[in-house]
């Protein structure tokens, strides 16, 4: 049979001397998983891994840097010039223990044994020193088609471990294919063993979907595959309902399809929460239940308050009330987060705007003129102004210094110590004229 070979890219190249080095020891070594798939596509490469007829303790042994990082599975991490490498040993999975983690694994000799435990045919591959593809599950050719198939029997493979079908739904979208019709119907059979999933796994991956080139391709078949109703901790009802409303909507396909212009992945979940119309506690509670971290929580949390606010600021508001409501998210959230909710609206424009795409324009220059936004900035203190004033210290001085941070942010009054106290005895007069 002619192989197909291929030129290494450099960052495969790189790894050659582990491979060599092996070799030199009548062991088998070789290139297998994603790098090798993006190899072929010509695509960037990111982690490079390696399998190997050596046992692990053998692998120890030829490298003089190295961690055990995962000796039970037979993964040896290899330090080499400024990288690291995954070495492997060909194993085979035994039994799996709840449609997740093998109940163990046997070491093997054959190559051809390791890449049939692999997930689908283009994570199946593998690429020799020389560049030569090894491809006994035509990886090549699906690829070529388009299509995402299982190793063997996709009904066997997604019962064995369902973290593949969230995995297959991340690289249909990620690398446009579209799932072989066996896979698609074994996804569907099975999608109910996702609450064996630990929810880590579930956001590890949907972290990726969404950091990827066509986040809306991943979405569109997750909601497809209907996983998100079987998950180990349910997500609200709300959350799951407006998906599913989503992926039958061309309003919504509208805001997903631009959310690759937006390059933090937050910032993506963000605006897909907004286009979902999620937002309180709804909101809160889907990103609890995916396992989201605390400040990745409060950040998404506070741009899609910082939203609800603006668009009702919007509805049959002038320009001087937009401006003042604009002003206090930036005071009240911080500059940062005004202006990630900013990017946000607009990469997404139109879709999610309502009355207040006029006003974008408005609300940069706004956000780029404002000169302060913390009363560290502000030019006097508390104590200057009890000093001034001749009053007794109480809650009074935070709220006015407030109120002065408020005018000096929209540009009522100059950030000076004079200007400021002036201000603050004017309210002081009105108040004492009040009582
Ligand atoms: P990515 O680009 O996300 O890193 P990848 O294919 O490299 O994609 P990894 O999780 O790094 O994914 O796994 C490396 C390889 O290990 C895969 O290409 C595949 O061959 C195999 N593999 C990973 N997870 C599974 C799994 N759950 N079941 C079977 N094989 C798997
Ligand atoms: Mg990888």
């Amino acid at each position: 049979m002619n192989q197909l070979k291929l030129t290494l890219p450099e960052s495969i190249a790189t790894a050659l001397p582990v491979l060599k080095r092996l070799r030199e020891h009548q062991f088998e070594a070789v290139f297998v998983g994603g790098c090798v798939r993006d190899t072929v596509l010509d695509l960037p490469v990111k982690d490079v891994d390696i399998a190997t007829s050596a046992r692990p303790e053998q692998v120890l042994e030829l490298f003089e840097r190295c961690i055990p990082t995962g000796l039970q599975h037979g993964t040896v991490t290899v330090l080499s010039g400024k990288s690291a490498y995954e070495v492997t040993t060909y194993r085979r999975e035994s039994k799996y223990e709840t449609h997740r983690r093998p109940e163990s694994v046997q070491f093997i000799s054959s190559l051809e044994g390791d890449l049939q435990r692999r997930d689908f045919t283009m994570n199946a591959m593998a690429l020799t020193e020389e560049g030569g593809l090894i491809d006994p599950f035509k990886g090549l050719e699906d690829l070529k088609n388009g299509v995402l198939r299982c190793v063997g029997d996709p009904n066997a493979r997604f019962q064995e471990d369902a973290l593949r079908m969230l995995r297959a739904v991340r690289f249909i979208g990620a690398y446009n294919l579209r799932p072989s019709q066996s896979s698609w119907q074994a996804l569907i059979r099975y999608r109910k063993l996702m609450k064996y999933i630990a929810m880590e796994r579930v956001l590890a991956e949907l972290d990726k979907m969404m950091a990827g080139k066509t986040p809306e391709r991943a979405l569109y078949f997750t909601a497809a595959s209907g996983l998100l109703h079987y998950l180990k901790e349910p997500m609200p009802e709300e959350a799951v309902l407006a998906v599913d409303e989503a992926y039958g909507n061309r309003c919504a396909d509208e805001s997903f399809s631009k959310l690759n212009r937006l390059k933090e992945t937050d910032l993506r979940w963000a605006a897909v929460l907004m286009s979902l119309s999620l937002a309180g506690d709804s909101a809160e509670q889907t990103l609890q239940s995916l396992r989201f971290s605390k400040l990745r929580i409060k950040t998404m949390i506070s741009i899609l308050s910082i939203h609800k606010q603006m668009l009702d600021a919007a509805i049959n508001k002038d320009e001087p009330s937009i401006r003042l409501r604009w002003v206090e998210m930036i005071l009240m959230y911080g500059k940062k987060l005004a202006g990630q909710w900013l990017e946000i609206v607009n990469a997404l424009q139109p879709s999610l705007l309502n009355g207040l795409n006029v006003h974008v324009r408005r609300l940069e220059d706004w956000l780029d003129a404002i000169s302060i936004t913390t009363l560290k900035q502000l030019h006097v203190s508390g104590r200057e102004l009890t000093e001034h004033l001749d009053r007794e210290s109480g809650p009074w001085i935070s709220e006015w210094l407030n109120r002065l941070l408020l005018e000096a942010a929209l540009g009522h009054l100059p950030n000076e110590k004079q200007a400021l106290l002036e201000q603050a005895e004017s309210w002081d007069k009105e108040e004492t004229n009040h009582e």
